[in-house]
């Protein structure tokens, strides 16, 4: 028997709607790629929204055409994802941060036909998009007298017929056009996971899968906004959709500050306190900038009060600083593009939030539990459920309706399991508190004598170092034991330091044999397009450098 309730497809358009009927003034701040703070709200939004999806229209654009954007976080590529999704074209985000022949093998995998992009960019493009025939436009997102005065392209595009400055489009189209009205599966938004093993993949996420994933982020225990919170996604809407900000900021009314191009520690900063933002979201690498720019200029922090680390293992030095020195909560999360992206976090239980807060900090350091929506388990090589006693580790499995059940075209072919799990590829233990920790990912893990050593712990420790900037631990071949770590470790301005003094700082705090064979200390740790540190380049370079 069904039920007799009204079915209201879930589609996004209704997010941007919801926030235009009933956030209307609300406003979104953007950091403009030309300079200026601009100021729009909800309902401007939505309105210049509708004008982006006529003026695709008279490109001859169709539903499930793909509309790549290779831009900054603005209202502007807000406007562009509503605009593109609303009318059931498929909205791309391409990482500008990848070398620009990525950028083209994916944008031509992905048969985009039209890109949307910021000034900034213009150069990559002329450079590749004779290699991506399917691309018909590039979009500026400018106005005509920002236009760049000749667009000379590096090599013949025969599919190209030009470049239109976005404010063109949006004066010289009309707001009159129906959204949605397509099924909630219909494809949304499409992004390529990095590639770093094998070719880029991508993840094709639907209106649904999206419209969930708002849902579960907005449950207190994930990022719990509200219509009262300012929030500054550090995060680039093309890392994982911005970890769903685009939606659920407009799902609950929360004002939007947008930081463009600069997000150095000082550009933050100055958003942070003008706008009065209460939320934040970044990879740990965002929050040592900040950190180390109110360090070295005796910064205050006054209306933040909760920022979502992720994408890579947060340092107990940055949870100690936030919450020491500027009284903000730190919430650990762990997830991928291939899960929309929120898998876990770390927020404490009724149970450990009761614990002094220095007894929480090893459940604060792990990457934390699922949401209702999530469901994830270890599995050992044979596919069998490990026990979640904080000590077994195996390959992390996911599952649910905002996780990825195949690769766009195919690639990669199958990707669950016989039970339906996906494999993250990560490697990790889950304790009787339901805590999930990664050990590592699967490909980064350091092999000594047949056992594992968490390159990740080793690195959180380093880099509580007072004198470290950044720190990053690889294996390195080793005649007897297969694998040793070796630390590399990037100093802050102006410090000089022992190797002695590092692996000193690391004893006590580490199974001894974990201890790393040799520190280095370098000049710069590579951050891959996501601004995580760059593991297979590290290892790329110390081969190359002849380092045993
Ligand atoms: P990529 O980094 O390959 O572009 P993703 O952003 O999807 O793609 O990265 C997902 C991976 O990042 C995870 O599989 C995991 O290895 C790592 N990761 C994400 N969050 C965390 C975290 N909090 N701690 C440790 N690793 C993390």
């Amino acid at each position: 028997m069904y039920g007799l309730m009204q079915h209201g497809a879930l589609t996004l358009d209704k997010i941007i709607d919801h926030a235009a009927r009933w956030h209307a003034d609300r406003e979104v701040v953007s950091r403009s790629v030309e300079g200026p703070i601009v100021r729009t709200t909800y309902g401007q939004m939505r309105e210049r929204a509708k004008k982006v999806s006529n003026a695709l229209l008279a490109l001859g654009m169709k539903a499930g055409d793909r509309v790549g954007t290779l831009a900054w976080n603005t209202g502007r590529h807000m406007e562009a994802w509503y605009g593109i999704m609303g009318v059931g074209m498929v909205c791309h985000t391409l990482n500008p941060r990848l070398f620009p022949e990525q950028i083209a093998w994916i944008a031509d995998h992905a048969g985009d036909r039209i890109i949307f992009t910021d000034l900034t960019f213009l150069p990559i493009l002329k450079q590749i998009l004779h290699h991506i025939p399917s691309v018909e436009h590039v979009v500026v997102f400018t106005d005509r007298d920002h236009m760049p005065a000749d667009f000379a392209l590096a090599g013949d595009a025969p599919g190209f017929k030009g470049l239109l400055a976005f404010e063109d489009l949006v004066e010289q189209h009309s707001p009159d056009v129906a959204w949605g009205g397509f099924p909630e599966d219909t494809a949304a938004g499409l992004c390529y996971t990095s590639g770093t093993t094998g070719d880029p993949k991508g993840v094709l996420y639907s209106h649904r899968s999206n419209f969930l994933h708002t849902f579960i982020t907005l449950q207190p225990d994930v990022m719990g906004l509200s219509q009262k919170d300012v929030i500054l996604p550090v995060v680039p809407m093309f890392h994982a959709n911005a970890w769903g900000v685009a939606f659920s900021a407009p799902g609950t009314g929360a004002k939007m500050v947008m930081p463009g191009a600069k997000m150095d520690g000082a550009s933050i900063h100055e958003l942070l306190e003008t706008e009065g933002v209460t939320f934040s979201a970044a990879v740990p690498t965002v929050w040592q900038m900040l950190l180390h720019h109110l360090e070295s200029t005796n910064g205050k922090i006054t209306t933040l009060k909760k920022v979502v680390i992720g994408g890579a293992a947060c340092p107990e030095s940055i949870i100690r600083a936030f919450h020491d020195n500027y009284g903000v909560e730190v919430v650990h999360a762990w997830g991928m593009t291939e899960t929309s992206p929120v898998g876990t976090l770390s927020v404490m239980t009724d149970q450990l939030a009761k614990l002094p807060y220095e007894e929480q900090m090893p459940w604060r350091l792990k990457q934390g539990r699922p949401p209702l929506g999530v469901d994830i388990c270890l599995k050992d090589d044979d596919d069998k459920r490990l026990p979640h006693d904080g000590k077994a580790f195996g390959h992390l499995k996911i599952r649910g309706p905002i996780i990825a059940a195949e690769y766009f075209k195919g690639a990669g072919g199958n990707i669950l399991d016989a039970e339906g799990y996906f494999d993250t590829g990560d490697v990790a233990t889950i304790d009787p508190e339901g805590f999930m920790q990664i050990t590592d990912r699967a490909k980064d893990v350091v092999k000594s004598g047949g056992e594992w050593i968490s390159t990740i712990e080793i690195e959180n420790i380093a880099v509580g170092h007072p004198k470290a900037a950044l720190a990053a631990v690889v294996g390195v071949p080793h005649p007897k034991w297969d694998e040793r770590p070796v630390l590399l470790v990037k100093l802050k301005p102006e410090e000089t330091a022992t190797r002695v003094e590092f692996l000193d700082f690391l004893q006590g705090k580490i199974a001894k044999w974990w201890t790393p064979d040799d520190v280095l200390f370098v000049e710069d740790i590579p951050l891959g397009a996501t601004g995580k540190i760059d593991k297979k380049l590290i290892r790329k370079r110390l081969t190359e450098e002849g380092y045993e």
